[in-house]
């Protein structure tokens, strides 16, 4: 008999601009049913983001209610604004025997593999570092001043990637999905 494959909580991490949102969007066109958590954040909407599907956007003080409240399973400053994983949703699917994924920073990662010791933490990192810098800046949503400030977070976040459980290299969004999925023991 096939060993039971015990769905978990996978945590995608990878500096800004490697193709975390774009990988996850393909993923859930080959997969509708795979939950992805939707975090709350600071950050104003960029064109085209609505609120409750890529994020909550929420004002400062209702992150700080949030917080507070202990509505958040993690969050963690990024780059000037605050982002969360709404706690309650994400112990509902996993009580419900459902693979859970989060898309959060390393600070948030670190947090998760904390309170979450058997979540598996997947590192998604680019095929270079002229080619982090091309996309982040290609994708032409931020300021130079905010690239610049994301660039040197990317820095730091690259040097972490030891800490995380297995890294998948952003090269094709088609394989990387795929790699996911199988991580998450979905395909
Ligand atoms: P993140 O969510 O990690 O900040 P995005 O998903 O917004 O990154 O991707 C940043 C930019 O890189 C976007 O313009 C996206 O189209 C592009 N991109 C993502 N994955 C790839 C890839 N495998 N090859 C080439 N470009 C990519
Ligand atoms: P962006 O502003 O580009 O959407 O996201 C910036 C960074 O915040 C990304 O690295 C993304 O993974 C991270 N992020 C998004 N949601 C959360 C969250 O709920 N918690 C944490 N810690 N980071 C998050």
């Amino acid at each position: 008999m096939a060993a039971e494959v015990r769905p978990r909580l996978t945590v995608l991490s990878g500096p800004s601009g490697v193709g975390k949102s774009t990988v996850v969007a393909h993923m859930r066109k080959v997969h509708p049913d795979v939950w992805l958590s939707v975090s709350a954040t600071t950050r104003k909407p960029r064109p085209g983001e609505k609120h409750g599907v890529q994020y909550f956007f929420v004002t400062d003080e209702e992150f700080d209610k949030l917080v507070a409240n202990g509505e958040l399973l993690e969050w963690a400053e990024f780059a000037g604004n605050r982002y969360g994983t709404p706690r309650r949703a994400v112990l509902d699917r996993i009580e419900a025997g459902e693979p859970v994924l989060l898309e959060i920073d390393l600070q948030g990662a670190r947090q998760v593999k904390e309170s979450m010791p058997e979540s598996q933490l997947v590192f998604l990192a680019p095929p270079s570092w002229e080619e982090l810098v091309r996309r982040l800046t290609g994708r032409g949503t931020e300021s130079p001043e905010v690239i610049q400030r994301r660039l040197a977070v990317a820095k730091v976040e690259l040097a972490a990637e030891p800490e995380f459980d297995t890294t998948l290299v952003n090269t094709s969004v088609e394989d990387v999905a795929r790699e996911l999925l199988a991580l998450m023991a979905v395909v």
